[in-house]
């Protein structure tokens, strides 16, 4: 059912991964749409479903630049988020976090429009705390390589928050825990990506550390689920919000899942652990529960299973039997 009134979406970083499902979503929706991307890790291939829809758009744009445009509510997600793509370049990494957040508040103050950043649980950095809650501070290290990134979007929830203390702006922060699904890019980085391609290319699966690190893996569907319902909560409620899913898996866990999901003959091969690599991350729901109603419904093997398929059409390796 389309969501009444119509409104005008402006989503940065919508031809990334996550973005362009909420892209997707959003039109579903019924609301107009304007993607806004500087094609830094996105594709336009990943909107290629709605190129032509006369509800959507896209601007070729970097957020570190003023933007000018007449919206009612701004998803804020560009900023690349695979550590390989965050510290390539890792000023330009701040600067989207820190510049683009500011150019984005200044436009949702100009137009009065309601604002979504999507921050991270990077925020909690190598957590002495778990699993982590929104009222826990993190555990950050501010010169390391993982730091532009953690610090760039510790420093963009202060600007939202600082915006709604000081401008009364409509803010929403949602700490995203990592989240996976069609349409990660193949060179990606991330973990669930590069598992899945390595097992379907027969190739060795490469383990950083002895896998006992742990993470919990959000299905994109359910993950866009939880923006769309805290976008449309009422004003007083600003997050932060954790959106994740609880289930926790050992690193090494996940690489045996995708062999044995992919009946792949690859092998795990470790390497070294990067600096500063958390070594426990699984998020407190319950906040997410009672002000959204919002929990994940997909379980790690169906997600999994969903994404290997992805994959399988992508690569054109033909490894899946369906
Ligand atoms: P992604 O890299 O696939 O998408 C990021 C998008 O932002 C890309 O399309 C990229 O081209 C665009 N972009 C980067 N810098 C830009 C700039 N300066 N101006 C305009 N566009 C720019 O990553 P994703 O997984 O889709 O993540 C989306 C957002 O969600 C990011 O802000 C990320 O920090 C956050 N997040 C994601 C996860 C996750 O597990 N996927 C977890 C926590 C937070
Ligand atoms: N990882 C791994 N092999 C890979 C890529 C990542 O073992 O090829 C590990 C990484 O060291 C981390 C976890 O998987 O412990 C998740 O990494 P990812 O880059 O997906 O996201 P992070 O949560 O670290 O930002």
């Amino acid at each position: 059912m389309p969501r009444f009134p119509r409104k005008r979406v402006l989503v940065t970083g919508g031809a990334g991964f996550l973005g362009s499902h909420l892209c997707e979503r959003l039109v579903a929706d019924g609301h107009e749409v304007i993607c806004v991307d500087n094609f830094y890790t996105g594709t336009r291939e990943n909107t290629l479903a709605l190129h032509g829809h006369p509800r959507f758009e896209v601007i070729r744009h970097d957020i570190t630049f003023p933007l000018y445009v007449e919206v009612d509510e701004i998803y804020n997600l560009a900023c690349p988020a695979s550590p390989v793509h965050y510290q390539f370049d890792p000023v330009q990494t701040t600067k989207t976090s820190v510049h683009g957040a500011i150019n984005m508040l200044g436009l949702a103050k100009r137009v009065k429009a309601r604002i979504l950043q999507a921050s991270t649980s990077e925020v909690y950095g190598d957590p002495a705390v778990h699993p982590q809650r929104e009222d826990y501070w993190g555990n950050v290290n501010p010169i390391g390589p993982r730091s532009c990134y953690d610090e760039g979007k510790r420093c963009a929830e202060t600007l939202f928050f600082d915006y709604w203390r000081q401008h009364r702006l409509r803010i929403k922060v949602a700490r995203i825990f990592n989240t996976y699904g069609p349409r990660m890019h193949p060179d990606d980085g991330r973990v669930v990506s590069n598992f899945i391609v390595q097992a379907l290319r027969g190739e060795p699966i490469t383990l950083f550390g002895d896998g006992s690190q742990t993470r919990s893996f959000c299905f994109v569907s359910d993950l866009v689920d939880g923006l769309v319902r805290l976008m449309d909560t009422g004003d007083e409620v600003t997050g932060p919000v954790n959106l994740g899913n609880p289930a926790e898996v050992t690193i090494r866990g996940l690489a045996e899942r995708v062999i044995a999901l992919t009946g792949s003959a690859s092998r795990i091969e470790t390497r070294p652990l990067p600096a500063d690599d958390p070594h426990r991350r699984q998020p407190d729901i319950a906040a997410a529960k009672a002000a959204l109603g919002w929990a994940p419904a997909v379980g790690l093997d169906e997600g999994l299973a969903q994404t290997i398929a992805y994959f399988d059409r992508l690569l054109g390796t033909g490894s899946v039997r369906t």
